[in-house]
């Protein structure tokens, strides 16, 4: 019986786990938490440091192949691990989407376009920034996620004192750009460089955080979706990419395609796919890491995706109290898919589950979308 690894024992790599399960395979993840969701239904929970080397050591014993759900793994950890076993995606592909600068560098060198910007790793850096940048938005180099590590500024004073607030870090300014709607792409490439990609995704974030998904995408013009298409295959065709990649667009209101950033993992805008497609981007990571068939995989029902954050576990009335949302009352709704990632305890902001709703028509799993929101007392601005 063969075993895959993941690095990280988050949600994404819970799902990753069920995905490789029904496959038939054994699954190991590493992860320092004790209760970490992939851990709790993994065969095996190593539970190390991500450097740590016996941890690692016992990993790549364990496993014929070794992926990563985890944004910020140690790239040297997956080359480390690449030494003696198969890692998708490699250290080297990871280590591009971590870090804004090489990113933006990759983007263009795969010929898609990102928001103008400036790196300012210094204060000459911040003089020297153009005014065509500002208003921008000032975002760490490494480690931002979910709005984090990004400041919004539309002086040079407020740059000034936005790097300061960041410490200093290494950063990129980005110009500020009138967006009319945010999509992402979700492709999987095998080491044959065989690809398939999902359809487009459209993303409503509230407060800096995913909030809502659509498929297919409403506001997305086909020639549009043509091209995101074909700019995320390049971008994951040029730096070689094994595994479920996403890419994050931005559509301005000139109507202009602007690639934004990327995920060298399964993305929570692509949550839907378990349930709207007859394949789901776990199964792809699967298949891709394991040089199992990749096959296109087909969306069969219109979809929505709501992101259930830890606010739902507490009302108004009584912050303080953790309660369970009405899922009895949710579940009536038909087509509806609850996934709860079995997290010990819900915090504001924390990502704790997604509910996916599949209807006949697009208008249908809208309508039953904010049946549920108002059921849950989600916000419902969209
Ligand atoms: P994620 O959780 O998706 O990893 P993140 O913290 O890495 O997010 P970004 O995706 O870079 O952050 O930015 C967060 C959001 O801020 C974007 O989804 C978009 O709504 C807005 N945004 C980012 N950059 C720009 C820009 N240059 N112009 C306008 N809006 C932007
Ligand atoms: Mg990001
Ligand atoms: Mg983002």
């Amino acid at each position: 019986e063969a075993s895959l690894g993941v690095m990280g024992g988050g949600q994404l790599g819970r799902m990753f786990v069920h995905a490789a399960q029904s496959l038939g395979f054994r699954t190991v993840v590493l992860d320092p938490d004790a209760d970490s969701p992939a851990g709790l239904v993994a065969h095996q929970h190593i539970r190390s440091d991500y450097l740590d080397v016996a941890g690692l050591t016992l990993l790549a014993q364990q496993c014929a192949a070794i992926t990563t759900e985890f944004e910020n793994v140690p790239a040297q950890a997956l080359e480390r691990l690449a030494q003696t076993r198969f890692v998708a995606p490699a250290g080297a592909a990871v280590a591009i989407c971590q870090d804004r600068v090489a990113e933006k560098a990759h983007f263009a060198a795969s010929a898609v376009a990102c928001a103008p910007y400036a790196v300012i790793v210094s204060e000459a850096d911040l003089l020297a920034v153009g005014d065509d940048l500002l208003p921008g938005i000032l975002k760490t180099a490494t480690l931002g996620y979910d709005g984090k590590g990004q400041v919004r500024v539309r002086s040079r004073a407020e740059l000034a004192a936005a790097w300061s607030e960041l410490k200093q870090v290494r950063c990129v300014l980005e110009q500020m750009l009138p967006l009319a709607l945010e999509i992402s792409v979700i492709s999987a490439r095998n080491a044959q460089g065989e690809i398939v990609q999902f359809p487009v995704q459209q993303n409503l974030h509230i407060d800096g955080i995913l909030a809502v998904t659509q498929v297919p995408a409403p506001g997305v013009s086909a020639a549009l979706q043509e091209q995101a298409l074909a700019s995320a295959a390049r971008i994951a065709a040029s730096m070689n990419y094994v595994g479920v990649l996403c890419v994050e667009f931005f559509i301005l209101q000139d109507g202009r395609l602007i690639v934004n950033e990327m995920a060298p993992r399964p993305h929570n805008s692509g949550h839907y796919t378990m349930n709207a497609c007859d394949l789901s981007q776990f199964d792809l990571q699967v298949r891709a890491m394991t040089g199992l068939p990749l096959v296109q995989p087909r969306l069969h029902s219109p979809t929505l995706m709501l992101n259930l954050l830890g606010d739902l576990w507490f009302s108004p009335a009584e912050p303080g109290v953790e309660r369970t949302p009405a899922w009895d009352q949710v579940l009536a709704l038909p087509g509806t898919h609850l996934h709860l990632y079995g997290k010990t305890s819900a915090r504001p902001g924390r990502k704790m589950g997604h509910l996916n709703i599949t209807a006949a028509s697009a208008e249908q799993a809208e309508s039953v979308a904010r049946q549920a929101a108002a059921l849950l007392g989600l916000a419902m601005d969209w």
